[in-house]
């Protein structure tokens, strides 16, 4: 197959985007604050984190706002050795899923370990952090 002639460039790229957060804007305030929210539909008593605006198992859009215990078990994880574009001035990373205490999954950046040390089921919290561009994220760090 022949390559489609093309132009090529070796100049950086900068992405600015913008993230709609009006329907989880108290998610992002109160992570801002260091404390941990999320939504629960009023219709069936789904507990959905991330926050979901809609309910994924019913569809409905009454949702109220609940706090999120912190505490997690490690179920499984990942050593991030070759970042994505978007994460490439990062050093390797660990992404972890841990299950929260009410059995919810969270995908999440692990800090403050090493591989390592890292045993399926030791116990995990979640953090608050924030980005250098002053955006709220969160991380699971060793419990
Ligand atoms: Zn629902």
């Amino acid at each position: 197959m022949q390559e489609e002639p093309t132009l090529k460039s070796r100049r950086s790229l900068t992405l600015r985007f913008g993230i709609p957060i009006a329907k989880t804007r108290e998610f992002w305030d109160a992570l801002r604050d260091g404390r941990f929210v999320t939504t629960k539909c009023k219709s069936c008593g789904k507990i959905s984190f991330p926050p979901q605006a809609d309910c994924p198992r019913c569809g409905s859009g009454d949702h109220e706002w609940v706090a999120l215990g912190t505490e997690a078990k490690l179920v499984t994880y990942t050593h991030v050795m070759v970042t994505p574009a978007s994460f490439v001035e990062n050093d390797p990373y660990i992404i972890a899923i841990g299950e929260l205490t009410n059995g919810l999954k969270v995908l999440a950046w692990l800090e403050g370990t090493t591989i390592e040390k890292l045993k399926p089921g030791m116990g995990m919290r979640l953090e608050a952090r924030q980005s250098r561009e002053g955006n709220p994220y969160y991380v699971f760090v060793p419990a």
